[in-house]
Parts: structure tokens; C-alpha cells; sequence
């Protein structure tokens, strides 16, 4: 397999396919001499038929396929392990990219549809003092192909049943608002007419709260909706949580919340893994609802993912939904994030530490 699929022409470097939005396929064609419509039969076999190599292009002439297969790359990831849960049929991909680097995705079935988590970097080094992914540090950023072929390959997967997917989370590993180009040339492509034509209100990009990118894509006025990653009420306890908290405090990450709001008209949501004895008691509850107060926003509340390496306690069942009660009596809006593939490879990015820890 060729080792460097880029979605960017440079030197001798292949151009991937799934990297490109329909503008610049269409300009790439033209540039080689082959006729603009030819974009749209190329967007055809890669976003509908979902073919996985140029030769079963069999309405582009044969020339074209030559030119394809000598300056461009389909398909660049290779399925290592596929993981599927007995209680909800959650199927967990551990993929090898062109480097040989791996990522993970999720398929996660709900009544209301089929959502993909896709991963953003391999690795993280964001240091959350829970989280498996950032164990290993940050190896690279995803190009957008790199996203969008890992919900292409959970939308293959749903073709055999005749399913689609309906909405797309930006919640695997790495930030991805630090990645930032890269992952919002996804989220178009992902939402484009040619492409998969998943709404952005279909899609949820989850930050640790970088505040300056938070701004940044407030002011582009997408549809999307933003998760940020509080998990605590006060800068103490999310300070021992999560490093990013020493350069943006809580109020300067709820002041962008807020303008993210008044600018693109979406409630943001807020994430918060209940840790036994860390974040998770009720006066801790009426904190945080008291720093919400105001802001139009949803609260998820996830017990926390067991990490070997990291030790935190889950809060207990009953814990939670006091919790959630206190928060609801003061006015803020909440749910318990229900459990998914809790039979395979629980936490985040623990799919990834596992194949990592068993190749060294
Ligand atoms: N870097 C981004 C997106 C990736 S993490 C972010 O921080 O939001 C996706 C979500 O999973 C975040 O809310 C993160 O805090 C949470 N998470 C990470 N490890 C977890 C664990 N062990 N248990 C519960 N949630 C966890």
C-alpha cells in the first residue's frame, strides 16, 4: 500500500479521494483534460455505490481509471479487529492507517438511528486524567479522508442490512478542535449533497474546551452541535482533571459557550463523567447548576469507563440519578448517557491501548 495519502496534490504524493470536496474533484479532472461531469459519476461510485477500489468505476473511461489509480488513493485503512457487542450489537473497528498507525470507530445502534464515533488523532495529549487515549501521547492528526473513510466503513457494514448511518460524533481519540482544518473539511464533506448527506444537525464535534477554537467556529455559524467535556464544577477539580484547564479556566470556556450559542442559534452540550468521590456529590451538583444557570444547554451524564491505568471509581446507579435530579431541580436539563458495548473494550480508546500494549 502506498505510504503517504494525502488529500493534498504535493510533489508525487497521491491525492485521497475521500479527502476532496466536490469543487476540487471537479478542478483536479479538469486540470488532467477529462470533462467536469466526471466529478459527479467519481462522488456516484464513492458515495453511493461505495465501492472500495477505481477498477469497479466501470462507466469511467479506462484511461481515467489508469490516471486515477497512478495519481490517487481510494481507500487507505485496513480493518484489523472488528468487535461486536452481544447486548446491543455496538461494533467497535480497530483500523491500521497508511502509516500503521491504528484508530478506533464505533457503530452504535439507538431507536432513533445509527451514529459512528470517529476518531480525530491518533493518540491525544490533552493528559485527561481519565481517558485511555492520551495514554500513549499524540502520535498524529486524521486527514478528513481518514474520518470519512471510517464512516464509510460502518456505512458498508450497514448496507448488508439495508441500514444507514444517521448522525456522526466527533468523540473518539484526539481533540478534534485542535485538528481543526481537517475536521471541519470532514463535517462539510460529511454533510454534502454528493457525499453521505448527513446533516450537520446530525452531527457533534466534543472538545476539551480549546476557547480560541471554540470562537472560531461559533463565528462560521454551522449547525453543528458542540459537546464540550466539563466534567467538573470549578476550576479546582476540573483543573485536576484536565490540564487544558490551566489555560482556559471555566468561565472563559462557558463565555464561549455562550457566544457559540448566540451565534449559531444551538444549545451546547456539556459532558460529565461521574467519578466516585471526585465530581460526583450533590452539592457539587448545585455548583455546576449554578455556573449553567443562564446558558441555554443540555448536560450528559456518563458514569465513568473503567481505565486499568487510571483507577477512577463509577459512581453508583442511585449516585447518578441523584445527581441528575439535582440538577434537573434547578432548571438544567439532563440526561444519563446510556452504556453501549459495555461487553467489549469498555472505555474510550482502550481498543487501541490494548493492540498497542500487545505489539510492544
Ligand atoms: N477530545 C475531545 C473528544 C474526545 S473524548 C473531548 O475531550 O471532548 C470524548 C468524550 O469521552 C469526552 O467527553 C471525554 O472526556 C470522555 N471520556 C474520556 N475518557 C472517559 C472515561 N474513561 N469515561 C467516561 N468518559 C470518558
Amino acid at each position: 500500500m502506498n505510504r503517504s495519502a494525502t488529500h493534498s496534490e504535493s510533489g508525487d504524493r497521491p491525492i485521497h479521494l475521500y479527502g476532496l470536496r466536490p469543487d476540487e474533484l471537479r478542478a483536479w479532472l479538469e486540470e488532467k483534460g477529462e470533462p467536469g461531469y466526471r466529478a459527479a459519476q467519481l462522488f456516484d461510485w464513492m458515495y453511493k455505490k461505495r465501492v472500495t477500489g477505481v477498477e469497479a468505476m466501470t462507466n469511467l473511461p479506462k484511461s481515467l481509471r489508469a490516471l486515477l489509480r497512478e495519481r490517487t488513493r481510494l481507500t487507505t485503512m485496513e480493518e484489523l479487529t472488528r468487535q461486536v457487542s452481544k447486548k446491543d450489537g455496538t461494533t467497535k473497528f480497530l483500523f491500521r492507517l497508511f502509516d500503521g498507525s491504528t484508530v478506533e470507530t464505533v457503530l452504535m445502534r439507538h431507536s432513533y438511528g445509527n451514529s459512528v464515533c470517529v476518531s480525530t488523532q491518533v493518540g491525544c495529549h490533552m493528559g485527561c486524567a481519565f481517558c485511555a487515549s492520551t495514554l500513549g501521547g499524540l502520535v498524529r492528526n486524521l486527514t478528513a479522508g481518514e474520518m470519512m473513510e471510517q464512516v464509510l466503513a460502518c456505512q458498508r457494514l450497514l448496507d448488508a442490512e439495508g441500514g444507514r448511518v444517521s448522525s456522526v460524533v466527533l468523540m473518539g481519540s484526539g481533540e478534534p478542535l485542535e485538528n481543526y482544518e481537517a475536521t471541519v473539511r470532514f463535517m462539510d464533506l460529511v454533510s454534502a449533497e454528493e457525499g453521505l448527506r448527513i446533516g450537520q444537525r446530525h452531527i457533534t464535534v466534543s472538545t476539551s474546551g480549546l476557547v480560541p477554537a471554540i470562537r472560531r467556529l461559533a463565528k462560521e455559524r454551522r449547525q453543528i452541535t458542540l459537546a464540550v467535556s466539563l466534567h467538573a464544577p470549578n476550576d479546582e477539580v476540573r483543573g485536576r482533571l484536565m490540564p487544558i484547564n490551566r489555560a482556559y479556566p471555566i468561565a472563559k470556556l462557558l463565555e464561549a459557550c455562550r457566544e457559540y450559542w448566540e451565534e449559531t442559534g444551538r444549545r451546547v452540550t456539556f459532558e460529565y463523567a461521574l467519578i466516585g468521590g471526585v465530581n460526583d456529590r450533590l452539592d457539587q451538583a448545585r455548583e455546576l447548576a449554578g455556573r449553567l444557570r443562564g446558558l441555554p444547554c443540555h448536560v450528559n451524564l456518563i458514569p465513568v469507563n473503567y481505565v486499568p491505568e487510571r483507577r477512577f471509581e463509577r459512581t453508583p446507579r442511585e449516585q447518578v440519578q441523584a445527581f441528575r435530579k439535582e440538577l434537573e431541580r434547578r432548571g438544567i436539563s439532563c440526561t444519563v448517557r446510556r452504556e453501549m458495548g459495555a461487553d467489549i473494550a469498555a472505555a474510550c480508546g482502550q481498543l487501541r491501548a490494548g493492540h498497542r500494549m500487545a505489539e510492544a
